[in-house]
């Protein structure tokens, strides 16, 4: 067995049945027995005061990952056009990359696509890899994948971020299948743990009832895609990048797929995204009517219109003027958040924004704890008020 407990050692005081996350162990005669539900994970042995669990599994080594250095992100490109996502990922990056002592590079893959390098660089990659080649001019999942899997093998990066857009959500999987690492999808942060210098990578979970943090020791890179919206763009004045071009070698049979026509769909007008002022209203609206005052407000504003998943599945606002977990991820200069409770999925998508204005008439709603000013109150009276002084002055 490769975990048992010294009967004779064993206080019966419980604490390995609580720390037990797979219910495997029991209590009998006063004593912890392991069942076959044991999967040697440890938790136990790390909680007994006794000493009396024992162990004949060898802790898994860390294997040596000196040779493993950058933060890499993967630009995202369409039709000769850099996506935000992927300058946002550049800021985040310069962030790890200073935390490590290593470099922020970017990998462009596309067709006649080097005119962005430059803006890479002027967002902080310090190395572009460029790989440029007629059957990269369109995104197609086996060829992309291809050669991000050998920029991996033959550069070593220690840090793969990617943005979680649709070509994003489709490319990390694959890539991370390939070269045989764990993936963290639509994490809301990340940070490098100071001792161990790996990367923290915070993301919804169970239902996004709990913000998980989740890091990997074993093996690298370190993958995360993070959505559009989340991290912040900074420009690095001055840098000096170098571009790098990769040699593209793809495989017949990776190309079978042929794009036959591209569709763009119609924007729906709503650009939640890059809205400098955004104006939400939660259940405590009450109905349409309600948003509609929250609507002349937001024009008073020059801001965009929004809300909670209540107010979409209510009806009284369309679904792509969601925030949240399962919404748009925003970062507007001010938020203002109205008969909004604050639920660990709302905040999700919009704690990153500069200001935070809440309107509230339950002074412990949550929401307060994210806000930088508040007001207790009735927002059916202080909606009106708001609208008449902006409008005179
Ligand atoms: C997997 C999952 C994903 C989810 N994704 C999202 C998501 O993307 N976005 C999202 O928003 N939610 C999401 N949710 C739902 C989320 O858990 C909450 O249920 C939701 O955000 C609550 O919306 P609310 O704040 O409008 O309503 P409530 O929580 O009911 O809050 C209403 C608030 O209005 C206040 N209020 C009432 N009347 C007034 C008044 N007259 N004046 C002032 N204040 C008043 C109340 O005090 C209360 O705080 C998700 C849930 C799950 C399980």
């Amino acid at each position: 067995m490769a975990v048992w407990v010294e009967i004779d050692l064993c206080n019966g005081c419980k604490r390995c049945i609580k720390a037990c996350p797979y219910g495997a162990m029991e209590f009998e005669d006063n004593k912890a027995h392991v069942t076959e539900r044991c999967t040697s994970c440890g938790a136990c042995i790390e909680v007994c005061k006794q000493e009396a669990i024992k162990t004949d599994v060898k802790p898994k080594e860390i294997p040596d990952f000196s040779d493993r250095k950058g933060v890499w992100v993967v630009a995202e490109q369409r039709g000769g056009e850099l996506k935000r996502v992927s300058l946002e990922l550049l800021g985040k990056a310069q962030e790890l990359a200073s935390a490590l002592n290593q470099e922020v590079a970017a990998l462009l893959l596309g067709h006649k696509v080097s005119g962005l390098c430059e803006q890479l660089i002027e967002y902080g990659a310090e190395k572009v890899y460029l790989a440029d080649h007629p059957e990269l001019a369109d995104y197609r999942t086996v060829p992309y994948t291809d050669v991000v899997e050998s920029l991996i093998r033959q550069y070593k990066p220690n840090i793969l971020l990617m943005g979680a857009t649709h070509i994003g959500r489709d490319l990390a999987p694959r890539v991370s299948r390939r070269v045989g690492v764990g993936l963290t999808a639509d994490c809301t942060e990340l940070n490098i743990d100071p001792e161990e210098k790996i990367l923290l990578q915070t993301r919804p979970a169970f239902g996004g009832n709990v913000m998980a943090t989740i890091a990997n020791r074993y093996s690298r890179p370190q993958m995360a895609t993070v959505r559009p919206g989340v991290m912040e763009a900074k420009k690095r004045p001055g840098l000096k990048g170098e571009v790098i071009t990769h040699e593209v070698h793809l495989s017949p049979k990776g190309l079978e797929t042929k794009i036959l026509e591209a569709v763009t769909e119609k924007k729906k007008g709503v650009n939640l995204v890059n809205a400098k002022v955004i104006v939400a209203g939660g259940r405590g609206v009450g109905d349409a009517n309600g948003f509609k005052k929250l609507e002349e407000l937001a024009e008073v504003l020059g801001g965009e219109l929004a809300g909670t998943r209540v107010a979409v599945e209510e009806g009284w606002i369309p679904v792509e003027r969601q925030v949240g977990q399962t919404g748009q991820t925003v970062r507007p200069e001010l938020y203002i958040a109205f008969g909004i409770s604050g639920a660990i999925q709302h905040r999700a998508g919009m704690m990153n924004s500069r200001y935070i204005i809440a309107v509230n008439k339950d002074p412990r709603a949550p929401i307060f704890q994210v806000s930088d000013w508040g007001i207790v109150g009735d927002l059916h009276d202080i909606i009106p008020e708001m609208i008449s002084r902006l409008k005179t002055q």
